[in-house]
This record gives structure tokens, C-alpha cells and sequence, in this order.
């Protein structure tokens, strides 16, 4: 088991963190902010910070596009955030406010929210339209991240 560090950008701070595959599980810290690098909960991303999760990190992240005068993103929040805690720490999970960042919404060509959007190294692998169920949004992201 020498497989390489995977990096990760810190959800507090943003800082790149390079961790061992086999110690994700184990609760590590940021080493900048020395915050948790898993909360357990999806984080709220600006296009700055999306660029470091999306784009600089191994993980795959999940993105929840959505607005706040969104009927179904609200009902929708719950399962989110139930799924960030079964998905980490294999998966990053993370919402864009699509109001506040209207150009990652163009850049991706949300049409409709919520839409969630699975990315890895800057490569979107998968997206899917609509609330779904927590147990469905794991199902969903583990497919096609191919962690299943
Ligand atoms: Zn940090």
C-alpha cells in the first residue's frame, strides 16, 4: 500500500492538502488552518473556491447547483446533506448559489436547478436534473464516480 497522496483543497480555507489515500478516513486536518478537511456537510463554494475543489483537487466533488427561491432545491437541501455525510470522505460535496455565482451557472449551462454535477479534476463525469431522495443522490454520485 504506497499509493500516492491524493490532494484536496481545505473547505475552511481552500489551501491544497496533500493526505495518504488511507488516512482520509482517519479525520485528517487542514495543514494551513488546521480545520477539519471533512465536515460532514456540503460546503458553499464561490467561483474562486470552486476552481481549487474542481479543478486542483483528486477528489471528485459534487456540486449542487441551486438559488434560495427554489422550491424544489429547498426540499432537496436535507437529502444533501444527509448524502455529504454517507459520500465523505471519498467525494467532496459542495452547493453553488447560482444567484450569487451566476457565471459558474453559464459556464456549466445550468438550465434548470436544482442540477446536480459531478466533476473530477476538472472534468464534469455526470449530471443529473431534479430533487432527489439522499439515497438516490449516493446511488447517483457512486455510479458514476465509480466508487460503487
Ligand atoms: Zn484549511
Amino acid at each position: 500500500m504506497n499509493a500516492p497522496p491524493i490532494e484536496l483543497a481545505c473547505p475552511h480555507c481552500h489551501a491544497i492538502n496533500r493526505v495518504p489515500a488511507a488516512r482520509l478516513a482517519d479525520g485528517p486536518a487542514c495543514g494551513r488552518c488546521r480545520g477539519a478537511l471533512f465536515a460532514g456537510a456540503p460546503l458553499a463554494l464561490d467561483a474562486a473556491a470552486f476552481e481549487r475543489h474542481a479543478s486542483r483537487s483528486d477528489l471528485p466533488l459534487l456540486v449542487d447547483f441551486w438559488a434560495p427561491w427554489c422550491g424544489p432545491c429547498r426540499v432537496m437541501a436535507p437529502a444533501f446533506e444527509a448524502a455529504a455525510r454517507e459520500l465523505e470522505p471519498a467525494m467532496r460535496l459542495a452547493k453553488v448559489d447560482t444567484d450569487a455565482e451566476p457565471a459558474l451557472g453559464t459556464r456549466f449551462g445550468i438550465r434548470s436547478i436544482p442540477t446536480l454535477v459531478l466533476i473530477r479534476r476538472g472534468e464534469e463525469l455526470a449530471r443529473q436534473s431534479g430533487a432527489m431522495s439522499a439515497t438516490q443522490i449516493v446511488q447517483w454520485a457512486r455510479s458514476h464516480a465509480r466508487l460503487a
